[in-house]
């Protein structure tokens, strides 16, 4: 499986910061130090690791994007650290694309394993949203806000490596949870293959819808599975007259 691990922000842009008298913290850090710990923790296993980026640079949501959907990844998964005006705003949060399927799937499994993680933490839900990188990405997508550094205690739990560490380990799990689900979708021209049993790909096919709706932009798709009687493979046909926009 690859995985595709992005850090929010850098370079130029610093994403959240914490500032007081006496100290200063910018997100693109954290979420670098979040990251390479959760590649560190996701390499000794039978995963390719991609990582937008590895350094403190500048990149556009565009192009991480696109560089998770070049290499096709199979999973994107990217880490940040929230901000609020108020400081003691607090909590966890995990986003996918509005109406994925299979993104809110992996979004529950990584949620649920940080909210198991850390249970002293606020709560703060799964949650959709129009995010870039959760729209451009062709796999099932996750943005996770860790905690809030604008809340000064919130934010030397981020600074913290053990808890970095920690942080890592839950979302490690959170996507071994999601990977034991055991069905395949595979989209080539112009079919679906499915492999699986019906109860692993009901769960599973909300990916379809999503996932053709971004190949064949707005086109609604007829497909058609009777429950009960699909077993091994299914191919499924795209409907004539849809165009590739
Ligand atoms: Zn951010």
């Amino acid at each position: 499986m690859k995985i595709c691990i992005d850090a929010g922000h850098g370079g130029k842009d610093s994403g959240a910061r914490y500032n007081d008298d006496t100290y200063e913290a910018f997100e693109c850090d954290l979420n670098l130090d979040i990251a390479e710990e959760l590649a560190w923790q996701l390499s000794g296993t039978k995963h390719t690791i991609l990582m937008t980026r590895k350094t403190d640079r500048t990149l556009s949501l565009t192009t991480r994007a696109e560089y998770a959907n070049r290499n096709n990844a199979e999973i994107f998964v990217s880490i940040h650290c929230n901000a609020a005006a108020d400081p003691d705003v607090e909590g966890i949060e995990v986003y996918h694309f509005p109406g994925s399927h299979k993104g809110n799937t992996l979004a529950n499994h990584v949620y649920n394993k940080m909210v198991t993680t850390f249970p002293d933490h606020k709560h703060r839900g799964v949650k959709e949203a129009n995010f870039t990188v959760l729209r451009k990405t062709l796999m099932p997508a996750v943005l996770i806000e860790c905690e809030f550094l604008t809340n000064p205690v919130q934010l030397q739990f981020l600074l913290n490596g053990k808890n970095q560490l920690l942080i890592a380990k839950s979302i490690k799990a959170g996507i071994d949870n999601h990977l034991s689900k055991k069905c395949k979708i595979i989209i080539l021209n112009g079919s679906i293959k499915i492999y699986g049993s019906y109860n692993e790909a009901e769960r599973e096919l909300g990916i379809v819808p999503k996932v053709l709706s971004r190949i064949y932009a707005n086109n609604i798709l007829p497909y058609k599975i009777k429950k009960g009687k699909f077993k091994g493979c299914v191919v499924l046909k795209v409907a004539d007259g849809v165009k590739k926009p």
